[in-house]
């Protein structure tokens, strides 16, 4: 994260924000659908650690996100400090219809609060919820988790589209609140 003035312009601002949740929930295409409005069914990890940058306006200032997607190393558990260190904003992602992924967030949370030294803008994300019909974590426990916990809580889907400009936004607008 950085801040500085740049002559004319006014205010720079830049939030790296990691993403993070069990293999399979959704990472990626969250990503690709906000930073490129992409979906892929078949999509699979690449090597070594990649980000995006989107920018978006908050009172008249631009901001950039520097999202980051794992790539794939949450299957090994082996997310390294690298890719948590500086991180001031966190999408913690589980499948709706898969609870182990949810089960998971708990364990999620630790690794990113062993990580991180400053306050970090955390947004809990149900992704999949075009898959509703085959659900398996209900919205009241979503809800519940993210209140305990003091997250944001929001369900989206990758696929159609569904709250995932929102839900990055959030987070963003969150992290703004924070620092200026
Ligand atoms: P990651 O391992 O967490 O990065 O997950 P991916 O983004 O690679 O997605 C894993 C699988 O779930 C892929 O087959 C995706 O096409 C699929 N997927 C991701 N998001 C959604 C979604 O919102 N709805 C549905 N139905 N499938 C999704
Ligand atoms: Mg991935």
């Amino acid at each position: 994260m950085s801040s500085s003035d740049d002559e004319g312009s006014g205010e720079e601002y830049l939030f790296k924000i990691v993403i993070i949740g069990d293999s399979a929930v959704g990472k990626s295409n969250l990503l690709s659908r906000y930073a490129r409005n992409e979906f892929n069914m078949h999509s699979k990890a690449t090597i070594g650690v990649e980000f995006q940058t989107q920018s978006m306006d908050i009172d008249g200032k631009e901001v950039k996100a520097q999202i980051w997607d794992t790539a794939g190393q949450e299957r090994f558990r082996a997310v390294t400090s690298a890719y948590y260190r500086g991180a001031v904003g966190a999408l913690i992602v589980y499948d709706i219809t898969r609870r182990t992924t949810f089960d998971s967030v708990g364990r999620w949370l630790e690794e990113l609060n062993t990580h991180s030294d400053t306050t970090v803008a955390r947004m809990l994300v149900g992704n999949k919820y075009d898959l509703e019909n085959i659900r398996d974590v209900s919205v009241e426990e979503g809800k519940s988790l993210a209140e305990t916990e003091g997250l944001f809580f929001m369900e989206t889907s990758a696929l159609d589209s569904t709250n995932v400009k929102k839900a990055f936004e959030i987070v963003i607008k969150e992290i703004y609140n924070n620092v200026s």
